[in-house]
């Protein structure tokens, strides 16, 4: 029998914020195109685990969609799709609007870096009739994660006479993998003595690569000759080819479905493919915009956007530059009128860690895609902290197309804090907010997302895009 509401219980309603489960709010139907959504998504992460895997996946299914290699002495017209591919390790997507590019363009950016173990320049030694690979981990890590599972090798190595041995190995169930290995808890008596942040030192993370001796040989290093024979066989590679080499390792797992009810995701890499993904996904899904729309994937995110492959380069403004060009426009005119989602990820609410959060202001996993309006730490330095304004306009878009979202800080204050590439961006007078996805075990090996989440960041990007 339902009861009729109280005033007071109307007026809570009408006055109170009180964000809800996406599946209270949304259509079965809905949900159901939610989860159909993450199953292309789930192969997407066992397919793009660095940043070049996702500029060669993204670049393919570009060319699909219509996407042909922007040419700025071309002239584009309304509709028409390009692309530009920066080194391939980040890339931007565009779609021509009807509306002149002095009204601005509608921009999301991501980044495809994700945090792993980098092979150091001279990484192949021998220790004890065993080959390591020496690594420098990139991005924020909590290194103790990194032992102990499976792990994979990609990216390429620049031979001396300039041709590319692309590796990719322990991918495939037949691949070998590889691991860096641990303390047995019998022998970690003095290991378990220091704290966290030290339990495994930067030079302890040496991956384990092989163990059989070069055979009828005397010379010394057998192992490491071994393996350097396996790799010139395979690769053509010899050892100095090292120094001309980007390789990094991954955790080797597969992406999956989380939970008896399959409500999420867990997998490698979610921080931060899955914004890159749905802001890809959604530019490939519309047709004659109205502002020109355009998805930025970007690398070094993750070791704070340096590089010319980094959002603090100049490679978007130079695009941008070149579109205005075109059009006979001043770029300053396009970026200052340019809006902006930053699609980035936020750290979900953790009740088992609920300290380092603030309940009022933390993003929580099936409330759909967060919004977070400042980022930084230290009474917000290092962010781009969006205007009310801009905020406002956001806010009324997301509600218009009934986008389930929700607002987010990065933990409660002084608790840490983190960036992202939103102040990049306002730095080229662009009016922009970070938007992503809540994320539980951020920046571990294994991260965790919500379906429903997922597929509302892709229902935002295509929204923001379809803006009239
Ligand atoms: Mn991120
Ligand atoms: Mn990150």
């Amino acid at each position: 029998m339902s009861k009729e509401k109280s005033r007071a219980e109307e007026l809570k309603e009408k006055l109170f914020y009180n964000p809800k489960h996406a599946s209270e709010v949304i259509s079965q139907e809905e949900t159901d195109k939610a989860d159909a959504f993450c199953e292309e998504y789930k192969s997407f992460l066992n397919k793009a685990k660095t940043e070049r895997e996702a500029v060669v996946y993204v670049l393919e299914k570009a060319k699909k969609n219509g996407f042909v290699e922007f040419d700025r002495a071309k002239k584009y017209n309304a509709g028409d799709k390009v692309y530009y591919n920066n080194r391939g390790k980040s890339i931007i997507l565009a779609v021509i609007g009807k509306k002149g590019l002095e009204n601005g363009t509608r921009l999301s950016a991501a980044h495809i870096d994700s945090p792993r173990l980098d092979m150091k320049q001279n990484p192949l030694y021998e220790d004890t009739e065993i080959a390591y690979f020496k690594t420098h981990y990139y991005g924020g890590v909590k290194k103790y994660q990194w032992t102990a599972i499976p792990l994979s090798l990609h990216g390429v190595v620049v031979k001396r006479d300039g041709t590319k041995a692309y590796v990719n190995v322990g991918e495939d169930d037949n691949d070998p993998k590889f691991v860096v290995t641990d303390l047995l808890p019998h022998l970690a008596a003095e290991q378990m003595k220091r704290t966290l942040a030290d339990g495994i030192r930067g030079e302890e993370l040496n991956i384990l690569i092989g163990s059989r001796p070069f055979k009828d040989d005397e010379a010394s290093e057998k192992v490491k000759l071994n393996i350097m024979n396996i790799l010139f066989e395979k690769y053509g590679i010899i050892e100095s080819d090292f120094l001309s080499a980007e390789l990094e390792a991954v955790p080797a797992f597969k992406s999956c479905d989380i939970g008896f009810d399959r409500s999420m995701i867990g997998s490698y890499g979610h921080d931060d493919r899955v914004c890159a993904y749905p802001a890809a996904e959604a530019i490939f899904s519309i047709e004659n915009p109205e502002y020109t729309a355009i998805t930025v994937l970007t690398d070094k995110e993750e070791i704070g956007s340096d590089g010319n492959t980094g959002l603090n380069s100049s490679y978007l403004k130079y695009f941008v530059a070149d579109l205005a060009n075109m059009q006979g426009v001043n770029y300053h005119t396009v970026l200052s009128n340019t809006h902006c989602l930053s699609a980035d990820v936020n750290a979900a609410f953790d009740p088992t860690f609920p300290d380092v959060s603030e309940r009022r202001n933390a993003s929580y996993i099936n409330k759909g895609v967060v919004i977070t309006k400042y980022t930084g730490s230290r009474g917000k330095a290092g962010t781009s902290d969006a205007s009310a304004e801009y905020m406002g306009k956001i806010r009324s878009m997301l509600d218009g197309a009934d986008v389930v979202w929700q607002s987010g800080e990065l933990g409660k204050v002084d608790a840490g804090g983190g960036g992202t590439v939103a102040m990049y961006l306002a730095a080229l007078n662009i009016d922009v907010v970070d938007l992503g996805v809540p994320v539980l075990s951020m920046h571990a090996p294994f991260e965790v997302v919500s379906k429903l989440d997922v597929y509302m960041a892709y229902r935002a990007f295509k929204t923001f895009f379809e803006e009239k």
